[in-house]
């Protein structure tokens, strides 16, 4: 009777278990042992934690909650897709394994270690709950609250509550049904006591984890082909310096992760930033025969190596670096001969032209190379081209100085362009939840947008531009 009366609309983010929670209390249940049974008909061993939510166990809270299918519901309310987003196996196939088994989480081989500093409560944010309040009248637990390691809100930085509700076996089914609690206070209250305090900054290593974990969690499998994420970690890694020939700098990761994190952070995970136990994890990411499938690890290094997700096309086009086999050695590099027939060409034609016309310019690249060709080669070729371009002057500067460019002057110029915007030019430059369109930014502040990428990177835009990101002004 209550299927075809009421169907309970799941918030954004919601986790499976917050799902049953709220019917169970819609249901008339006082405790989590009632609100299973409400929910699942007889009474369960245990509290339904995020590991623990098996597709063929959610089957019943299909008919009563309003999602169409069980892949909907793993996708968008469990924590599924980020323990799998290493794996080879989407939603679809975890729903055929667990159909076949009880325990889809060891056919997977997602035990023990997965867990890392796994909370054993659940936590919220107290302005995320607030919000839910305003936009849907109740409140509940966010998935990405509650991954491994993290412990501050990926939305607004702030420190997440530890609230009552255990998760796992351990928890007291006789306990009262708990939500997140709403503090009086605002989204600019938090932001202010964050920044007064310092905790709050793009370096924040908490924030980094928390932002990169959420990300996982909605990267749909992008990770799933080893051989693609090794070469992007690869490709990243020669870029820092970290890899050259066959030489993996183990001292110099050790260095740039803890640099990145910090040893407090390092600490809290339960582990460190050096040593053979390190090394090993490390190492099968990047070459060995036993590549790790723990999201949290993967999640470390793509947080240090890009300071965010990578894209669906950057892991696509991955490429080995040249004349750098020892990435994934065990594995023959997948060359794909048309980018290696254009790279061959762009490379002659543009040695050519150096060689036609010593003095060119960089500009002059672009337009006799073609833009086209031009962007591809600054993405594609990059170590080349830096190479090959310290042969071409840099473009004079109005007043005839050879100076190089005054990167910090238009850090400046382009932060305090994208502070004075008005609030509809703002919004107009946020792209979906999280990204900034380059391009558009790159027409606002008069710049190219091979300039515009490297001003982005410099410390007060990379500011400006989180604070865009997170819609806080
Ligand atoms: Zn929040």
């Amino acid at each position: 009777m209550f299927e075809s009366v009421l169907k309970i609309k799941p918030i954004p983010d919601e986790t499976s278990y917050g799902l049953v929670m709220a019917l169970g209390n819609l249901l008339g249940a006082r405790s989590y042992g009632e609100a299973l049974t409400a929910v699942f008909g007889d009474a369960r061993g245990g509290l339904i934690d995020p590991l623990d939510c098996e597709p063929n166990r959610l089957a019943a809270l299909l008919g009563k909650v309003s999602l169409e299918e069980p892949g909907e519901l793993l996708l968008k309310h469990s924590l599924w897709p980020y323990f799998i987003a290493f794996h080879k196996v989407g939603i679809a196939g975890l729903i055929e394994i667990a159909a076949s088994t009880v325990q889809a989480r060891g056919v997977l081989g997602l035990n023990g270690s997965q867990l890392v500093a796994q909370a054993w409560r659940a936590k919220y944010c107290p302005v995320c709950a607030q919000d839910q309040l305003e936009n849907h009248q109740r409140t509940t637990w966010i998935r990405a609250h509650q991954l491994p390691g993290v412990a501050v809100c990926f939305r607004h930085g702030n420190f997440l509550v530890n609230s009552s509700l255990p998760l796992g076996k351990a928890g007291d089914l006789r306990a009262e049904i708990e939500f997140p609690e709403v503090a009086s206070i605002s989204v600019a209250s938090v932001r202010d006591s964050y920044l007064d305090s310092g905790v709050w900054s793009i370096n924040n290593p908490h924030l980094l984890l928390a932002q990169v974990s959420h990300a996982v969690l909605g990267s749909n499998f992008r990770f799933s082909d080893q051989s693609k994420v090794r070469l992007l970690y690869g490709r990243a890694l020669h870029r820092h310096g970290l890899i050259s020939g066959k030489a993996i700098d183990w001292s110099g990761i050790e260095l740039f992760l803890r640099d990145c994190y910090g040893e407090l952070l390092a600490k809290q995970l339960g582990g460190e930033f050096k040593g053979v136990g390190f090394r090993k994890w490390l190492g099968g990411m990047i070459h060995g025969t036993q590549y790790p499938r723990q999201s949290f690890r993967h999640v470390l290094l793509l947080g240090a190596l890009f300071d965010r997700l990578p894209s669906v096309k950057e892991v696509e086009l991955a490429m080995p670096i040249a004349g750098c086999d020892n990435v994934a050695h065990h594995q023959r590099p997948i060359f794909c001969s048309e980018k290696n027939k254009d790279r061959n060409a762009i490379r002659s034609k543009i040695r050519a032209l150096i060689q036609e016309k010593p003095d060119l310019r960089r500009t002059d690249l672009r337009k006799l190379l073609g833009w086209a060709n031009y962007e591809w080669a600054l993405k594609y070729d990059t170590e080349w081209l830096d190479l090959t371009v310290k042969l071409v002057p840099k473009c004079r500067r109005r007043d005839g100085s050879r100076a190089g460019a005054d990167w910090g002057g238009r850090d400046m110029r382009v932060a305090l362009i994208i502070q004075k915007l008005p609030l509809g030019q703002k919004a107009r430059l946020r792209r979906g939840r999280s990204s900034i369109n380059l391009s558009e930014l790159a027409r606002i502040t008069n710049n190219s947008q091979d300039v515009l990428r490297r001003v982005i990177k410099q410390p007060a835009t990379k500011a400006e531009l989180q604070k865009l990101r997170l819609g806080w002004n």
